[in-house]
């Protein structure tokens, strides 16, 4: 049977022969766009951990995390790892720290993968050398936080970047052959289908990698919740997130891999949409729509056969 879509742990066990799983990293780092440097409030809909809320133990020294976090993915037989820098903006340093913190994580030779997420204005030729550098060791690719083409959205939401300057990073990264894979939010304020489309159009176009989807979700620490606790934001049901990610993943090039389609909102202070709370759901309903519908990964691209 054709799989529905090229899924990350397919591609991660088609390149290393095994089963591979990541270890969340918290690796101290901060954000311009929290620390004054961009702005202060951070993205209307980022939570007060910057997107890292499971990880076991953040204040744990690096290396320390990834012990704990191979021990946990031991018990269920994985033995190679992606050392994933999750939280905030992890190339957001001056060169030396994130060298020796890249440094600490890959100490471990069971990590055969290097992940860092990142917005994409924190990347320049420095950076980019200094991941490159690492290709030798073990495979490394960057998640750009792109969430939206649209500058008006951009701007709405106090991103404090553009469309351009993903760009502008994802061609950065791809001439040094680093993989890189897009984040993308679905129900965004204001924003229609047809703007997610035009997000994925620019992805299709460039020399990204892979995608994430997530849907936007209101956490109670974040800007999102005041519009959403006054009435001027209205998240998704689950069936109009199901048939946007289906029509997405319709229009994703077929070499994309897809690294994931729900987010992990941190459940004490998700406000909501509740359904983002039970990811099998969402998955599952995912998959049905496609099966039912007959529908594959880049089905309704143009040059679809
Ligand atoms: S760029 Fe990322 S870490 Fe920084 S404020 Fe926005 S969502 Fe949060």
């Amino acid at each position: 049977m054709l799989p529905l879509y090229r899924d990350l742990n397919h591609f991660l066990r088609e390149k290393f022969g095994e089963k591979v799983c990541k270890i969340c990293v918290d690796a101290g780092f901060s954000c311009p766009n929290r620390d004054g440097h961009i702005g202060r409030g951070g993205c209307l809909f980022c939570g007060e951990k910057g997107g890292g809320d499971f990880i076991p133990a953040p204040d744990a020294p690096i290396p320390e995390q990834i012990r704990r976090g191979a021990i946990l993915a031991g018990r269920r037989g994985v033995r190679r790892f992606v050392a994933y820098f999750q939280s905030f903006s992890n190339t957001y340093a001056p060169i030396p720290v994130l060298a020796a913190k890249y440094r600490d994580a890959l100490q471990d030779p069971r990590i055969c993968a290097l992940a860092v997420a990142t917005r994409p204005d924190c990347i320049d030729e420095a950076v980019a050398d200094l991941l490159a550098s690492f290709a030798p060791r073990c495979y490394v690719w960057v998640e750009l936080g792109l969430q939206t083409a649209s500058e008006h959205t951009a701007r709405q939401m106090h991103m404090g970047y553009t469309e351009r300057d993903f760009e502008r990073a994802v061609r950065t990264l791809a001439c040094r052959g680093i993989d890189t894979v897009a984040h993308i939010m679905v129900g965004l304020p204001g924003q229609s289908h047809e703007e997610d489309l035009h997000t994925l159009a620019l992805v299709n176009a460039l020399p990204v990698t892979g995608i994430k989807i997530h849907a936007t979700y209101v956490c109670r620490d974040s800007g999102l919740a005041k519009l959403y606790l006054s009435g001027r934001y209205t998240p998704l049901t689950l069936h109009r997130y199901v048939d946007a990610v289906v029509d997405l993943l319709c229009h994703a090039r077929p070499d994309l891999v897809i690294h994931r389609l729900t987010g992990d909102p941190p459940r004490h202070s998700l406000l909501a949409p509740d359904f983002v709370r039970n990811k099998i759901t969402v998955l599952n309903l995912i998959r049905k729509t496609m099966l039912d519908a007959g529908l594959v990964q880049g089905c309704r691209r143009k040059d679809s056969p």
